[in-house]
Order: C-alpha cells, then structure tokens, then sequence
C-alpha cells in the first residue's frame, strides 16, 4: 500500500541551491525552445503541410515550439486508434494502472524545475506560479493512483441471502481532453491522468497557447511505459480539432477546462447523437469565474489587502479562482483601498525567467486587446482608476496591475470575466448588501470573506455560493486533497478536482449478482419439479 497522500513541497527559492538549480534548468530549455513537436498517434509520429507557433508571451519574438496543425482525416483517426486501444487498456487491473501513474509522478519530480522552465517560457509564469504548477501536477498524479486503488476494491454494499452481490467501477471510454493554457501542466495532466487511471484512452488536445509543456509531459507517459494509442497527441485550431473530437461516434466522453462560452459550445454540441452512436456522452466541464472577496467592516485590513492583492495579480490575474471583484464595507472602504494601492504598487513587472520578478505578460495579442478594453470600459462607467491602466505591447504583452474603484454593481467589469491583471472594487453599505452582490453573477467558482465575526462568516457559509469558500483567507491557491476544487452555476457540472467523487466522473458502476448456496440449490429444486 502507497504512504498516505500528501502535497507535494513548494521550492524555497530563498536558499541559494534552490535558484542555481532553477537557473540551470532555464537556461537547458532556452537552449531546447524553437523545435518542432509532431502529433502523435498509435505512437506514429506525424507531420502536417501547416504548423503554427507557441510564443513566449514576455517575448513576443522569440519561438517555444512549433506544432502541427491536425486535419479531420487525422483526428478521427486519433478518435479511433483510441478506441482500439480501448479494448486492452480497460482489462488492466487498478493495481498496474496506479503502478503506471506513480512512476509518471516520480519522474515529473525528477524534472521538476525544466518541466516549471518551460511554464516561464510559454505562458509567461513567474518562478513560485511556476513551480505551483508543477507540484500540483505531481499531486493529481500521487492523489488519483491513490484513488483508484481506493475504487479499485470491493465497494459495500446491503448483504442478502443466497447472493454473492459485487460492484465495480469499469472505465467509460474514448475521452476528448480540452484543457486551458493558464494551469498548462497542472490541469492538463489532471485530466489526462484521471482518464488513464481509469482505464479510459484518451485524444489530447492542448491548448494552442501551451502546447509544448503537454508535448514534454506526453514524454513522460511514454517514459513511464505507457502503451501507444492510450493517449493520443492532437494539436491544432481549438475550434476545428476541438470540434471533431466533440462530435466523434466514438468519443465517450469529454474533459474540458476553459471558458464559459465553449464549454456551453461543448455541451450543447456533445448533446447531440451522431449516427452510429449509441451512448450519451458525458461532459465534464469545469469553466470560468468572477470572483469575489467580500471585507468586512470588522476585518483585519493588513490581511485583507494582502489577500485582495495575491489572489488579484497572481499570475497576471490569469487563474480561474482570481480576485476580479473586492466588495469592500463602505465604513473602511477608503483605508482599505489605501492599503491595496500600496501592495499593488510593489509589483515588479517584468521577463518571468528573471526570479525577481513578481509579475509578467499575458497569455497573448488577444488577451492583451480584450484586457485593454474592459479597463476603459471600467473608466467609461464611472470607475476610479487608482493605479495601473498602462500596458506595453511591444516586447511583449504586458499590463500594469490595475485597480480601478467605485465600480457599480451590475457595470460591465463588476459581472464579465477579465482574466487579467484587474481588480474591480465596488462599495457596500453592509454585510447583506456585499453578500448580494457577491452572488449576483453567473458564476459560482471560489469567493472569500474577511471577517473577525464568526456569525458573518457563518452566514457566508449558508448563503454565499460558491464551489469554494475561504474565510480570513486568500481565494487562490486551492491544494490537491486539501481544497478539492469548482465551481457552481456557469462556472461548470459541479465537479471537484482533486477531491475524493472526482474518479467518479469517469467510471461507471457495474452489478453483477449470482444465486448461491441453499437458496440457489432449493430454487434449482423448485425449477425441476
Ligand atoms: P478556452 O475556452 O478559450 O479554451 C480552452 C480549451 O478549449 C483550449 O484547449 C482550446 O483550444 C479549446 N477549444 C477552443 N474552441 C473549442 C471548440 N470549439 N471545441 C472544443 N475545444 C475548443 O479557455 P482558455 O482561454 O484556454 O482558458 C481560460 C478559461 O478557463 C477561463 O475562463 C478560466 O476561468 C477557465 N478555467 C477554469 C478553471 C476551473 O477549474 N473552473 C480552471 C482553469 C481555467
């Protein structure tokens, strides 16, 4: 039996063998960027007449990989050398696929900083967000080798006479992964990981802006002796690849981390039966937020700016559990703000791979210009800009953190997800008034609450709805088996990563009974006269 689960260490980059060992592990990977990476399937490595490229979002110039782009030909063949694959891997036993799982969680640590390098590289991570994501990474791998065991063994059941009763948990299928670029190893591999677990095959496609950590952590699921054509590697448009997966007969089910508007995109279409198909898919999809961290009249303001501030600018404000909105008691709203300014103000922005640096790039053009606008349309509905607004698109694509206050309830930036480095702040005369606008979006993902009264934060647990609750504590940073993690409403099917009913998702229960002992012996007596 495996030790109990336990997280993963975060790297202390305070002691000096810490940050040799990181610098070393980024200058392999500069010296490794600009390669080209095939899709793979079967195992066959194949490549394509059109390719795109993943860029260094700190740098715009300068290449992390370049990819393939998959036709339809070669996606449904993916979807079918799955399928085939299918037919071996679902008879492994529970016990070899842990086995499997472990070893790829052992070499993952053995590559720890090349593999959080390659976060620096091409999605623009600071060294800690970094590293955090690798070490998650780790833990969904220690977490569900361990749960599997766990739903590999005989499941209770209501004993009866003259029956021998047994369920188990079979795997499902064919699974589509469609994972995001903002936690590029983490959730990728989350997901990946409890399909294969499972005794599911799956078609990969990572996201357009990380597919080069997907490519590395494929390796490793070969290295660690996995059999071709259980996970396949597609890359390509999310629209076009994406589709096909979703569409496929044969596609079981699908695994999605990202928007709100492509995971209905993906629900709807999943919906849909295809002919030749003959089960309903199931879609598990975990999407966005709009999150808020209410502060109480009688909070602790260090703690709650200091909170407010990480959650808000953590990796640019680019993780689905950011701080997008603090909803600030009016009686200490003006001091309050005076701290939050002054934490923001102590960002040092700047190239990710430089370990003094506390924040970076966003993800690319596209983010750069939406994140752009919803600041002036912050500005244009009355709000107060209190520092940043200012961006530089030239060498890379960077925002200053921003802080804009006086946002109204219901404005444009106080209800959409940014997914940037901008924190609305919006004034409530009163506990009931902040716990309101709190749930008056769509989305239902972490939120926080900072307050030394336990019966506010008694209230927040009855009535503010949200997947992930903290109190007196951050909204980011939720831990694997500690803070199983998602979201209500829009914000996805309800799941929880990283929690005990995750493997659930992607097994299904099997019955079977047999007649026994006298019973069976008397109705054999019964039959023959
Ligand atoms: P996105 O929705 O743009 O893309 C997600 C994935 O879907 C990518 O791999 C993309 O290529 C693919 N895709 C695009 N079009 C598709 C289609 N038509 N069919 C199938 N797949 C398609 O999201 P993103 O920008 O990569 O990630 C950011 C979003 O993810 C944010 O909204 C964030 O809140 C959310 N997110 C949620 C969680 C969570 O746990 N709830 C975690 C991380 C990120």
């Amino acid at each position: 039996m495996p030790t109990e689960f336990r997280n993963e260490p975060l790297t202390d980059f305070s002691i000096a063998a810490n940050v040799r060992a990181m610098d070393s592990a980024i200058e392999k990977v500069k010296r490794e960027l600009g390669r080209e990476y095939p899709l793979v399937i079967g195992g066959e490595r194949i490549t394509t007449e059109s390719n795109f490229d993943s860029i260094n979002p700190a740098n715009r110039a300068q290449v992390v990989g370049r990819f393939q782009k998959a036709t339809k030909e070669l996606v449904d063949r993916a979807v079918e050398t799955a399928y085939g694959a299918f037919q071996t891997w679902k008879n492994t036993n529970a016990e070899e696929r842990a086995e499997f799982v472990f070893r790829v969680a052992s070499i993952l640590r053995e590559r720890k900083h090349e593999m959080s390098a390659w976060m620096i590289y091409e999605v623009g991570k600071t060294w800690p967000e970094a590293d955090g994501d690798t070490a998650e990474a780790i833990d969904f791998c220690e977490f569900y080798a361990r749960e599997m065991l766990r739903y590999g063994t005989p499941q209770p059941l209501t004993r009866i006479q003259g029956e021998e009763n047994q369920l188990e948990y079979i795997p499902l299928g064919v699974g589509g992964v469609i994972p995001p670029w903002n936690f590029p190893l983490a959730i990728m591999a989350g997901m990946t990981i409890a399909s294969v677990v499972t005794g599911n095959t799956v078609v990969l496609k990572p996201s357009s802006d990380a597919p080069t950590i997907a490519y590395k952590f494929f390796e490793i699921l070969e290295q660690a002796g996995l059999p071709a054509g259980v996970v396949n590697f597609m890359t390509g448009s999310g629209a076009e690849v994406g589709d096909i997966i979703v569409d496929h007969p044969k596609t079981r089910y699908i695994a999605f981390t990202g928007s709100r508007e492509i995971g209905l995109r993906i629900n709807e279409r999943a919906a849909k039966v295809q002919e030749g198909q003959i089960w309903i898919k199931r879609v598990i999809a975990e999407m966005g937020g709009k999150d808020a961290i209410i502060v109480a009249e009688d909070a602790n303001l260090d703690d709650a700016a200091t909170g407010v501030v990480q959650s808000a600018f953590g990796f640019q404000g680019q993780k689905c559990s950011a701080c997008s909105r603090a909803i600030v008691d009016a009686r200490i709203y003006e001091p309050l703000l005076d701290k939050i300014v002054e934490r923001t103000e102590k960002i040092k922005i700047g190239d990710p791979s430089d370990g003094s640096t506390t924040m970076s790039a966003v993800i690319n053009q596209k983010a750069f210009r939406t994140i752009n606008e919803y600041i002036e349309k912050g500005k244009a509905e009355g709000g107060r800009l209190l520092t940043g607004g200012g961006s530089d698109g030239e060498q890379g694509f960077f925002i200053e953190p921003t802080v804009i206050a006086d946002v109204k309830p219901g404005a444009t930036i106080e209800q959409e997800e940014i997914f940037g480095p901008v924190l609305a702040v919006i004034r409530a005369d009163n506990f009931d008034e902040a716990l309101k606008i709190a749930n008056d979006t769509q989305y239902g993902l972490p939120g926080a609450v900072y307050s030394s009264d336990e019966r506010k934060l008694a209230r927040a647990r009855r009535e503010f709805h949200v997947g992930n609750l903290y109190l007196n504590r951050k909204c980011t940073g939720a831990l694997v088996g500690v803070h199983p993690f998602g979201g209500f409403k829009m914000s996805g099917t309800d799941s929880k990563a990283g929690g005990r009913d995750y493997l659930s998702l992607f097994l299904q229960a099997k019955v079977s009974s047999e007649k026994v002992g006298a019973a069976s012996r008397r109705s054999e007596m019964e039959t023959a006269l």
